[in-house]
């Protein structure tokens, strides 16, 4: 194996499937796995879901046991930032004023929140979701009665919603498109809309938000039209940002994260990059993208261990995804980017049934809710030789598992 130290920046679920991975595939080597959190990894997906609602405590939530990294040998230094990558001499400055030397380094520095630029947004009661902190902020918050607007309708700001009305607090949500818009179909969309709405939250869609008032704590959304909504808390989910200044500085190609190759080698081949900060080649779509997944960040870090263990192969991993809203549970597996043909199978009105997206007469995306058995089946089908036309996908008699399984 060529590298003798593997220095990996971020302890995620990318960085933490690297080292894991790595030693997976008998690297003997130093794994020296740097996290700027102080909490043992842990997962992020619970913290919009089982944890916010109170159903689960950060027991729960660690990605490894404590005792797997020593075993492992993973040398894992919690509350310590990469803060400069040298890569003449191919060492990694550290917060607490130390360095550490590399032959390979993987950039798995995830995500942040985008900052909603508007004024009023740093007063008191204003939060974001990513981390534990966080989380446990807005649980600490959340009750019956209280009046929550939460800024964006994508799957984070639906949770928070679902979670928020579960709870008997006063869901508004505030979306300038439509909920999941980049990422659903428009029968996906409208169906999670009516969901919510049938929950208790209520929408304003097709406005923004102009500014957040109050005089020490937020007290008033106001929206572009004009429109004044009365909070207690507010809750900012209008997306994330790929955490790449780390990569810019040291002066690796980045554009919407940081550059990679299909083998997820960065500008300069001593450095990989995964998971929430990768901008890769997708060979489905034919064209750059970076996803925010749980499967993706494993993947890569599945992908990128391989090659550095003498097994290199193209990262090709079909994109799964699942969100939890209320007591439906939405899985998707690949992408919707150009799809030109949608068809439904099963019925809504039953809360159990599937959109079967097609590009170019292919199967490109299948979004399930309460239906695992579609989720399944579309695994095994798209990307894949077999065939399924938009009239078999929408016939309930036709045996999408066997067709899965041949
Ligand atoms: C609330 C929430 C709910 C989610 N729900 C789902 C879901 O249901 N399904 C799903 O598939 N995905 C979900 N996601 C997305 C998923 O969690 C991310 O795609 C995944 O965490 C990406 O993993 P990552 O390792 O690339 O990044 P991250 O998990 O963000 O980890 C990156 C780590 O790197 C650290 N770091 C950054 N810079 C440095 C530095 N310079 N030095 C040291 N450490 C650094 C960060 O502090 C962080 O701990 C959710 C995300 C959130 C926030």
């Amino acid at each position: 194996m060529p590298s003798n130290s593997v220095v990996i920046v971020g302890a995620g679920h990318a960085g933490v499937q690297a080292a894991a991975s790595l030693r997976e595939e008998g690297f003997d080597g130093e794994i020296v796995l740097l996290s700027a959190e102080r909490d043992l990894p842990y997962q992020r997906p619970p913290l919009s879901k089982a944890f916010l609602k109170g159903e689960m405590d950060i027991h729960g939530l660690p990605l490894r046991a404590e005792a797997l990294f020593r075993e492992q040998r993973i040398d894992l230094r919690l509350g310590v930032r990469a803060v400069r990558i040298d890569r003449t001499s191919q060492r990694v400055e550290l917060s607490d004023g130390s360095s550490v030397r590399y032959d390979h380094l993987i950039l798995a520095t995830g995500a942040r929140q985008r900052r909603l630029d508007v004024p009023g947004v740093d007063l008191l009661g204003v939060f974001v979701l990513r981390d534990i902190a966080d989380a446990t902020a807005i649980r600490e918050r959340l009750s019956r009665g209280l009046k929550v607007v939460i800024v964006g309708a994508g799957f984070i700001g639906l949770e928070i919603a679902a979670t928020a009305t579960g709870l008997g607090a006063e869901a508004t949500v505030v979306e300038i498109a439509r909920p999941m818009g980049r990422a659903v179909s428009p029968i996906m969309s409208d169906f999670f809309l009516s969901a919510h709405a049938a929950f208790g939250a209520r929408f304003r869609l097709g406005v923004g938000v102009a500014a957040i008032k109050g005089r020490e704590r937020a007290e008033t959304v106001v929206l572009t039209d004009g429109e004044g909504l009365s909070a207690d808390m507010v809750v900012v989910a209008v997306g994330v940002v790929a955490e790449d200044a780390l990569a810019r500085d040291a002066g690796l190609e980045c554009a919407n994260g940081v550059v990679v190759d299909e083998f997820l080698r960065t500008s300069d081949p001593a450095i990989s990059a995964i998971g929430d900060c990768a901008d890769f080649p997708n060979a489905a779509l034919g064209f750059r993208t970076r996803l925010e997944s749980v499967q993706n960040a494993v993947d890569q870090a599945r992908c990128v261990a391989a090659r550095l263990a003498g097994k290199p192969e193209p990262y090709d991993a079909l994109a799964w995804f699942w969100s939890d809203q209320g007591d439906l549970k939405l899985l998707i597996a690949g992408l919707s980017h150009g799809v030109d043909t949608w068809v439904v199978r099963g019925d809504p009105a039953t809360r159990a049934f599937s959109t079967f997206g097609f590009r170019a007469g292919k199967l490109a995306v299948v979004e399930s809710v309460n239906r695992a058995g579609d989720h399944a089946a579309a695994k095994r089908i798209i990307g894949t030789t077999k065939t399924l036309t938009p009239k078999e996908a929408a016939d309930p008699a036709f045996d999408l598992r066997a067709l899965a399984k041949w």
